[in-house]
């Protein structure tokens, strides 16, 4: 018999470009934090996915539209989202971080009156920026992806950028030119978390978070962020 036809199978959209947690390798294959995480609890719980990565904006809407069962992309959850989404058991404590171009001479969030800020489209960064826009009197620009997003700032057009503050540090670690401003001090600091649509899929989200306990438990989880953040994280 083919049990593997008895699988429940799933689509789940990530962020194409979100280093560590999702990103593809040399093969072009999809991995990071996320990526490994639901691949050990798809198989320790016995479950198929199709990946669909694409800008983070459109993984949320996939979700919430019912156009894909489930998300997992360094996706913060918030009071907002809850409203929209059920997420699992939360995965990684994160924050937000600010940055500028690395030789700027922005050196606080005062410096940005009158200069662009460069936000991804449907982030909590993003969110964070507008709230403290008039007190600091920027303007902002969109973007879909965190890469093309880093390198407006990086040549110019931009000032600045808000977004996860393990992200971007993971690219200036990694060669990308900016400065994080903030590195000791995450603002608004929560935690990701896989989303399902609101009352929808509880029984992929059973089996995530029951896969997330056993990865806890045996080590394997500490092993993934390990692998590509280090120890210390
Ligand atoms: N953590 C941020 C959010 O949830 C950004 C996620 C992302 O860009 N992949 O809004």
């Amino acid at each position: 018999p083919n049990v593997s036809a008895a699988k429940p199978h799933y689509v789940i959209t990530t962020d194409a470009t979100y280093p560590p947690f999702d990103f593809q390798d040399k093969n072009n294959q999809y991995t990071g934090i996320d990526q490994e995480i639901l691949k050990t609890i798809a198989k320790r719980q016995g479950f198929t996915y199709t990946l669909k990565p694409m800008s983070f904006n459109s993984a949320t809407q996939s979700v919430s539209s019912g156009q894909a069962d489930g998300v997992i992309a360094g996706m913060s959850i918030t009071d907002e989202r809850k409203e929209v989404f059920d997420f699992g058991t939360p995965y990684y404590r994160s924050g937000i971080g600010w940055a500028v171009k690395k030789g700027s001479d922005v050196k606080s969030l005062k410096d940005l009156k009158g200069k662009t800020v460069a936000l991804k489209t449907g982030t909590s960064g993003a969110d964070y920026a507008l709230s403290v826009q008039k007190k600091y009197g920027f303007k902002v620009t969109y973007f879909n992806d965190s890469d093309t997003l880093y390198n407006d700032v990086i040549n110019g057009n931009t000032q600045a950028t808000f977004g996860d503050l393990p992200v971007i540090q993971y690219a200036v670690k990694n060669g990308t030119q900016l400065k994080v401003m903030n590195a000791k001090s995450p603002i608004e600091a929560g935690w990701y978390g896989f989303g399902v649509k609101k009352g929808n899929n509880a029984k992929l989200l059973t089996a995530f978070n029951k896969g997330f306990a056993d990865i806890k438990a045996d080590g394997t989880y500490d092993k993934i962020v390990a692998k590509y953040l280090g120890s210390s994280a």
